[in-house]
């Protein structure tokens, strides 16, 4: 769906759509991980743009004034630096 937003990066028509996943990291580092984000995205030069009533909510969660409901389990890649200095 087209946005009346132009992109103050390239001047192009910005698009509504949604982030799949968005980390926000809270003041005390632990990270929140906010699902279905509703952006507007540039679909020329991938410039984002976060509506002002979701910043409100990332600003929230920042300060960890919002109730989180739900927990998701992530996988994140690790390495063992003890076999490649062995090597
Ligand atoms: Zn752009």
């Amino acid at each position: 769906m087209k946005s009346e937003l132009l992109c103050v990066n390239c001047g192009h028509q910005m698009l509504h759509t949604k982030l799949p996943k968005y980390v926000v990291n809270t003041y005390l580092l632990q990270p929140v991980v906010c699902l279905d984000v509703p952006v507007e995205k540039c679909p020329n030069c991938g410039e984002i743009y976060f509506p002002a009533e979701v910043a409100e909510l990332f600003e929230e969660i920042r300060s960890e004034c919002f109730e989180i409901r739900d927990k998701i389990t992530m996988e994140i890649p690790a390495c063992s630096l003890d076999l490649a200095l062995a090597g």
